[in-house]
């Protein structure tokens, strides 16, 4: 879990709202059965980022 949640703040800071760059928060992560939910909002403007990765091997 960590890891990936590692991952993804690694790989995404920008906001596609405002472009704000958010380089120290990461993003929460939730577990749903065969995928995990990513959930970042924005500091600067509050849009809400979604990203899902699947599990599935
Ligand atoms: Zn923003």
């Amino acid at each position: 879990m960590d890891r990936l949640r590692e991952r993804y703040s690694d790989a995404d800071h920008t906001c596609s709202e405002c472009g704000f760059v958010d380089t120290d928060s990461g993003w929460s992560a939730k577990t749903t059965g065969s995928s995990v939910l990513y959930r970042h909002v924005c500091p600067s403007c509050g849009a809400i980022e979604t990203r899902t990765l699947s599990l599935k091997s």
